[in-house]
C-alpha cells in the first residue's frame, strides 16, 4: 500500500470514506480489537465506536446498552438481569465486564446468531473493549504503518445515560481530547441520533470536533430541518435506502429528495449499513450497491460491514472528479 498517496491527493477530487462498521463485522465479532484489526488491514479509513458507559463512568466500545446479545453475561452473573429481561452495561463496574466472552451477535431471542453465515458463535476468546484501549490499538497502527485511520465514535443513548447520572457526550470529548483529538481537522467524527445532544457538543460544550447527524427511517427531514442540521453538523447519516428515490427502486436509482436536499444545505452524505445479507431489488450483490452508491450517487462515504469490499469497489472506480454546483453538491463544509 502507497500509504503516500492520499497525502498527495488533489484536494478537489471525490474519494469517498470507507467507514468500517463496528470493524469488519462481516468476519468478525462486532466491536472486539480483531474485527478492528481486520478493517484496518482491509483498508478502512475510518473505524466506528458505539459507546456506552459502566456504572464506574468507564467508557467501552459496545453497539447495545445491555449485554446479552453479544457476551455470555447471562452464563456469568444470572442474578444481575433486570425485571424486562436485559442485562445493562450501566448495572455492571468495568471489573465485572472484564470477565465476560464476546461472541457473534444472537438473534433478539438469543437461541441463534444473527447472521449464520459469519463467523461461528459461541467460538473465540474474544473480549469487551475500552473506549481509551481502541484508541491506544489504532494510534499504535497508525504508528506502525504510517497510515492515519480515523475514529468514528457514536454516543449511544445520551439520555438513557443521564439519566443514570452520566454525561456520556462530555465524558467521550474529555477522552478524545486526552488523546490528542479536538481539532476540526482532527481525524474523528462524532456520531449521535440525538439532535439536541449533538447540538449541545457543538454549542454548550464548544467542541470542534466535526459531527455527524444520525437519523433513521421514518423521521421527516424538511429543508428547514437540513439547515438547522448544518448549523452544528457536517455530515448527515441515514439508511442508505432513505437516498434512493422510491420511484426508481426496481430501475436504475436516483438520488430522493433528502440526498438532494441535505446537499444543498452543504450536509456530507454517509449512508449506513452496506451488508451482505440485505439487497434491495437495484443490486444483484453487495459490490453492485456499493457502486452504485459510491460512483452513480457519489456518496461522500459509507458505513460497511465488509470494508474490504468497499475500499475495493471505492478504488475500483477510479479518481470522480467532484461534481458541480449545478449538480447540487457544494465543497466540503467548514465550521
Ligand atoms: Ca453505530
Amino acid at each position: 500500500v502507497d500509504n503516500g498517496a492520499a497525502d498527495r491527493r488533489p484536494v478537489d477530487e471525490h474519494r469517498p470514506l470507507i467507514i468500517a462498521h463496528r470493524g469488519a463485522s462481516g468476519y468478525l465479532p462486532e466491536h472486539t480489537l480483531e474485527a478492528k484489526a481486520l478493517a484496518y488491514g482491509q483498508g478502512a479509513d475510518y473505524l466506528e465506536q458505539d459507546v456506552v458507559a459502566t456504572r464506574d463512568h468507564q467508557l467501552l466500545v459496545l453497539h447495545d446498552i445491555y449485554l446479552e446479545r453479544v457476551t455470555d453475561v447471562a452464563a456469568l452473573f444470572p442474578d444481575r438481569r433486570r425485571a424486562d429481561g436485559h442485562y445493562y452495561v450501566v448495572d455492571f463496574e468495568l471489573e465485572a465486564i472484564r470477565q465476560l466472552t464476546v461472541t457473534e451477535r444472537r438473534r433478539p431471542d438469543g437461541r441463534a446468531a444473527l447472521y449464520p453465515q459469519r463467523f461461528p458463535a459461541e467460538t473465540g476468546r474474544f473480549r469487551v473493549v475500552t473506549l481509551a484501549e481502541e484508541i491506544e490499538f489504532i494510534q499504535g497502527l497508525n504508528r506502525s504503518t504510517g497510515r492515519q485511520v480515523g475514529l468514528y465514535p457514536e454516543i449511544k443513548e445520551p439520555q438513557w445515560h443521564a439519566e443514570h447520572g452520566i454525561d456520556l457526550g462530555r465524558l467521550m470529548l474529555e477522552q478524545l481530547a486526552s488523546f490528542g483529538y479536538a481539532e476540526e481537522d482532527d481525524p474523528v467524527f462524532v456520531q449521535c441520533f440525538d439532535a439536541r445532544e449533538l447540538r449541545r457538543i457543538r454549542e454548550g460544550l464548544g467542541s470542534r470536533l466535526k459531527l455527524v447527524q444520525l437519523v433513521g427511517r421514518s423521521r421527516l427531514e424538511r429543508r428547514g430541518t437540513l439547515r438547522a442540521t448544518r448549523e452544528y453538523a457536517q455530515v448527515l447519516a441515514p439508511p442508505y435506502s432513505r437516498l434512493v428515490s422510491a420511484r426508481s427502486r426496481n430501475a436504475e436509482p436516483r438520488p430522493s429528495v433528502l440526498a438532494v436536499s441535505a446537499r444543498q444545505a452543504g450536509l456530507l452524505l454517509h449512508p449506513y449499513t452496506f451488508r451482505r445479507e440485505k439487497l434491495p431489488p437495484y443490486a444483484a450483490s453487495l459490490e453492485d450497491l456499493l457502486e452504485v452508491f459510491l460512483r452513480d450517487l457519489r456518496m461522500d462515504g459509507v458505513f460497511c460491514d465488509f470494508p474490504d469490499v468497499a475500499a475495493r469497489v471505492r478504488d475500483s472506480c477510479g479518481p470522480l472528479p467532484v461534481a458541480s454546483e449545478a449538480e447540487g453538491r457544494r465543497s466540503p463544509p467548514t465550521a
